[in-house]
């Protein structure tokens, strides 16, 4: 779960983060309902703890809170600017409105008014560290939508310091991290928060160094990243990226028989990603030149359903192997047994040849259609947020989440 997400759940006023700029007019309704009951709520503790020694104080409130609320009913397109700006009270009810209205112009796109806010909070001291560090990690928040990400980073650890809000912090200052792609300090940052709250971050930590590992080696540095890769195993074994990864460079680095002991890892431990390492395992496997070992691994792909690209390239090695003939009879098998739009186009393909002139043109016809249906087809999706895509991503491009990403399995898919 994004920190984000996880901080909303922690307001008493669980629905105000997901305001987008411009309100229609029934989310504009919506707004209000949740708005009503906090107004009342802070209104009526106000009023219960300082009806006694400040009576006119409260009445100006609740003017001022009904002013602002009415020009949110007229849903007028400018947020209502001295909405809640007069509240002096100092204790925490009107605190928490304070929050939630801070949260609120931000969502709203007003951040300046959001960091005032925040700000203010923070300099009241006798609102005590719980209102204390609520206004930090909005603070941050403001800050991160503003783009400030240093001022974010700042806040976030100026709150780690206070020791309140730790699961949080950390959690917001990882993601901050991750965005800047700074993998050597999210190292550091895990570590920490493993430390201080028990929580096990190895898979994660896995990434941070596998993304490292990716840049050294895209940059030419084999050893390095190699040794970075290991670092990743080390701290979870259980890292398909990291054995990934290591295939790869044991591949460029001539040692085949090493990048196909990874790539069995990578099988292993996430089937799903056969499609995206076929190729690279059927080359390393010969490379080595053991034709023995090539037709064991064809018979352990035989004897299973497989994914489209992994019956693709086995159909291909299996043609040099023995031929056409035994190339399609195990083509015709896998695509009975797991069909698909994918597999269904290429044997269409494979008809074309052998059609009698009269059909040759349907047939042709209909390959192309499939043709444009598969392209049009995306080939790895999010299962977290639904993200779609075309390519592996390891971290979700869209809801940031680490290994979400998979290829799309089933008749549209592999
Ligand atoms: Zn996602």
């Amino acid at each position: 779960m994004q920190y984000t997400e996880r901080y909303a759940l922690d307001y008493r006023f669980s629905g105000q983060h997901c305001f987008p700029t411009r309100l229609p007019g029934p989310l504009m309704l919506n707004l209000l309902w949740l708005l009503l009951p906090v107004a009342a709520a802070a209104g009526w503790f106000a009023a219960r703890r300082s009806a006694a020694s400040r009576p006119d104080d409260f009445w100006s409130h609740s003017s001022n809170f009904h002013e602002g609320l009415n020009e949110l009913l007229n849903e007028s397109t400018a947020l209502p600017g001295e909405l809640f700006d007069n509240l002096n009270d100092t204790d925490r009810d009107t605190a928490d409105t304070h929050l939630a209205l801070g949260n609120f112009y931000r969502r709203r796109g007003d951040v300046n008014r959001a960091i005032r806010l925040h700000e203010s909070l923070l300099e009241k001291s006798e609102l005590g560290p719980q209102v204390h560090s609520a206004a930090l990690l909005e603070l941050a928040n403001d800050y991160d939508s503003a783009g400030l990400l240093d001022r974010s980073e700042e806040t976030l650890n100026r709150l780690i310091e206070t020791g309140e809000r730790l699961p949080d912090a950390y959690g917001a200052l990882l993601q901050l991290l991750e965005r800047e792609r700074d993998w050597t300090r999210a190292i550091e940052v895990a570590s920490e928060k493993e430390r201080v709250t028990d929580e096990n971050l190895s898979a994660l930590v896995a990434h941070y160094y596998c993304e490292l590992a990716q840049s050294a080696a895209a940059e030419g540095y084999a050893d390095e990243a190699k040794e970075l890769a290991g670092k990743a195993l080390k701290r979870f074994s259980q890292s398909a990226r990291a054995h990934m990864l290591l295939a790869e460079i044991a591949s460029a680095g001539g040692d085949y028989q090493l990048a196909v002991n990874h790539y069995d890892q990578v099988e292993l431990l996430r089937p799903a990603l056969m499609p995206d390492i076929i190729n690279a395992r059927f080359k390393a496997l010969r490379s080595i030149g053991d034709e023995q070992a090539l037709r064991a691994f064809i018979d352990h792909i035989d004897g299973r359903r497989n994914a489209y690209s992994v019956v693709r390239t086995t159909r291909t090695v299996i043609e040099e192997l023995d031929g056409a003939a035994a190339a399609d009879r195990f083509f015709k098998k896998q695509i009975l047994q797991r069909p698909s739009l994918k597999g269904l186009r290429d044997w269409a393909q494979d008809q074309i040849s052998i059609s009698k002139p009269g059909e040759k043109e349907k047939v042709q016809i209909i390959h192309t259609m499939l043709d444009k249906v598969v392209e049009d087809k995306p080939g790895y999706q999010c299962g977290r947020c639904g993200y779609l895509g075309n390519t592996l991503h390891w971290r979700c491009p869209s809801c940031s989440n680490w290994d979400t990403v998979q290829p799309i399995i089933g008749v549209e898919g592999e």
